[in-house]
């Protein structure tokens, strides 16, 4: 069976479901028109639906002869951004965009539905076809989806999922053995001082300048507390705090986010972040609340699918056109949590295409996809589960 011929052949039916996407994008657990449209078409192909999973999640299922059972993957949500392109597509929504890609993995998902619900009676088990909301927001809907069974009933053997990548040229697929992506957090700080006139500070304990002393302290965590050697991110986004010239505010807001690649780290960086809190605030005589919301885990593929993995990129679209990424990025993805659970492995699927306008980053307001890059995906997706299921028994 030539799944990638099959895939060309359907090219036009991906764009035109991806556009769709486009046009009606929904953010975090509002992809209620999104699931009713994939809703749909998977029914059309005979698929079994089950809809309301992690409130928008969908999946479809496609018994086969077998108990095996491959999960596909692909993310719902666009994000709260307004599309620059100049497209007959753009999206309809003032403040909302697909701006990472999301519309044309949910377009590659179904045309692999379309191709393997032909294919079913031949393969030696399962597939299941998830499309999960919330990949951008915490907390995950692939955590949400796993919560509610997802891969239960049939059990799940094995996932795989792609993304799209302007920074890879159309054509080129990426792979990683081991870890791809980084653990993430969100914190809060707030900073409680006692406010007053500002020409007489002695009255007063000053939130700003016990700010200015945190987050200098937190650069430090990287640079003297952890190895040189391991991957840190202690970044500080926003800060909020006091109204005029003359006026010591009473509290200061922080907002960061730490990220890591070694899950032992986390605690001890939390921990870290603490003792300065502590520390300085005992300093001047003030107080503070922390907050530290765990995100997404690492994501780290196994060894044996990112193999099976590069045997299909190479088979489908020549050697050339595997590309070993070199170092795992410093972003959270919640298929992390599939990967927690089962075997499975996470590739990058080029899409960036200067011409076309394509290669702007994720979550840019002209961020945009080259359209021929859709039909690989599909091929991608279909190629995994006919492999998969094709393969003896472990
Ligand atoms: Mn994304």
């Amino acid at each position: 069976m030539d799944v990638k011929k099959m895939a060309f052949e359907l090219k036009d039916k991906l764009i035109e479901m991806r556009r769709h996407f486009h046009q009606f994008p929904e953010i975090a657990y509002e992809e209620f028109k999104t699931s009713s449209y994939i809703a749909d078409k998977l029914s059309k192909l005979d698929i079994e639906v089950k809809t309301g999973i992690a409130k928008t999640g969908v999946v479809g299922i496609l018994k086969g002869n077998g108990d095996k059972t491959i999960a596909l993957r692909a993310d719902m949500d666009a994000l709260p951004v307004t599309e620059k392109n100049d497209i007959e597509y753009k999206s309809r929504y003032e403040g909302k965009m697909h701006a990472c890609g999301h519309d044309a993995h949910m377009s590659m998902l179904l045309g692999a539905a379309m191709i393997l619900s032909k294919l079913i009676e031949h393969l030696k088990g399962n597939i299941k076809f998830i499309f999960q909301p919330s990949e951008e927001s915490l907390p995950g809907g692939a955590k949400k989806m796993i919560e509610e069974g997802v891969l239960d009933n049939p059990t799940v053997d094995a996932i795989f999922g792609l993304h799209a990548d302007p920074t890879m040229s159309t054509g080129k697929v990426g792979y990683k053995h081991g870890v791809l992506m980084a653990f993430t957090s969100e914190f809060t700080i707030i900073l409680q001082g006692k406010g007053g006139h500002a020409a007489v500070p002695q009255m007063s304990i000053d939130p700003i300048v016990m700010a200015s002393d945190v987050i200098q302290e937190l650069q430090k965590i990287t640079s003297r507390w952890v190895s040189p050697l391991e991957p840190l991110v202690v970044t500080i986004g926003s800060i909020h705090g006091g109204t005029t010239f003359n006026i010591i505010p009473g509290e200061v807001e922080l907002k960061g986010t730490v990220r890591v690649l070694n899950m032992e780290l986390v605690d001890k960086v939390k921990g870290m972040i603490d003792d300065i809190l502590k520390g300085i605030t005992d300093i001047y005589g003030g107080t503070y609340s922390f907050e530290f919301v765990k995100g997404y885990p690492v994501l780290k593929n196994d060894k044996a699918f990112t193999i099976l993995a590069t045997t299909i990129i190479k088979e489908l679209f020549g050697e050339e056109n595997a590309v070993e990424i070199e170092d795992p990025l410093m972003g959270g993805e919640d298929f992390a949590y599939y990967l927690e659970k089962i075997q499975g492995t996470f590739l990058r699927l080029g899409t960036g295409n200067k011409e076309k306008g394509s290669n702007y980053p994720w979550h840019h307001q002209r961020f945009n996809i080259d359209e021929d890059a859709l039909p690989l995906g599909t091929a991608l997706f279909t190629k995994f589960a006919v492999d998969f299921l094709s393969l003896d028994d472990r």
